[in-house]
């Protein structure tokens, strides 16, 4: 069992991961439902009830935010109580992070605003478990979706079709050669690195992307691959 101080949602006490699943009742709808995590105080919170409010908080941080660094805005998300160690959310979390980056560097509040709000409907399409039952990892199709956003492509169109095709080809890509297991951190950080190469090869564009990521939640994940992880840190301390 570990225990880690990200604060629960219903009480703000710490959580603790347990090595398996058991039957647990949502909180707030009273469903039955599977989880690893509980609060010190036996509180379990469902994916239905959890992903709307991670969703309005990525959303909000994004808009509010004017950081132009995708990968230090994708941390301070992640730290959020909100945001689990793994889940759907950074489904949404990935495009948003790029698009408040991107238009925060161009200076574009209100197109910034509308795209993320694009984004987040497009996201919640993309359902938990992608990257292992659908071979698909959503972090990856996140920059699919931020490319699209910003190049405007749609079903029918040529050389924003074939932009937004290479940019999830190219994460996932990048995904796939560290193997699994899951971390939804660093399939984050390895699509977003992806996305701001990507930024400058194809549009001349230059995030200031943190360049030497050094993770901080190796704690919170049983299945970190620790040193095979291009991102694992031995000396970090769970946020
Ligand atoms: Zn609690
Ligand atoms: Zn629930």
């Amino acid at each position: 069992m570990m225990y880690h101080k990200a604060s629960c949602l219903v009480c703000g006490a710490e959580l603790k991961y347990e090595d398996n699943y058991t039957k647990t009742r949502c909180h707030f709808c009273q469903e039955e439902f599977e989880s690893d995590v509980t609060c010190i105080n036996g509180h379990s919170v469902c994916g239905k009830c959890r992903r709307p409010l991670a969703d309005e908080v990525i959303s909000q941080v994004c808009i509010d935010s004017e950081s132009k660094d995708p990968i230090e805005l994708a941390v301070s998300l992640m730290k959020k109580p909100e945001v689990p160690m793994h889940g759907p959310e950074h489904h949404f979390l990935v495009p948003a992070v790029l698009l408040a980056s991107y238009y925060n560097l161009r200076n574009e509040p209100d197109l910034k605003e509308r795209r993320i709000k694009s984004a987040q409907r497009r996201a919640s399409n993309l359902l938990g478990g992608f990257c292992g039952f659908y071979g698909n990892d959503a972090a990856a199709v996140g920059t699919g979706i931020f490319i699209s956003l910003i190049t405007g492509a749609n079903p029918l169109s040529k050389d924003e079709w074939k932009l937004s095709n290479l940019m999830t080809a190219t994460s996932l890509f990048a995904v796939a050669n560290v193997g699994g297991p899951r971390c939804c951190k660093r399939t984050s950080f390895l699509s977003i690195i992806e996305a701001s190469n990507f930024l400058h090869e194809h549009f001349e564009i230059e995030l200031p992307i943190t360049k030497d990521i050094k993770c901080v939640f190796s704690p919170l994940n049983k299945e970190c691959l620790k040193d095979n992880c291009p991102f694992y840190n031995e000396t970090s301390k769970s946020p």
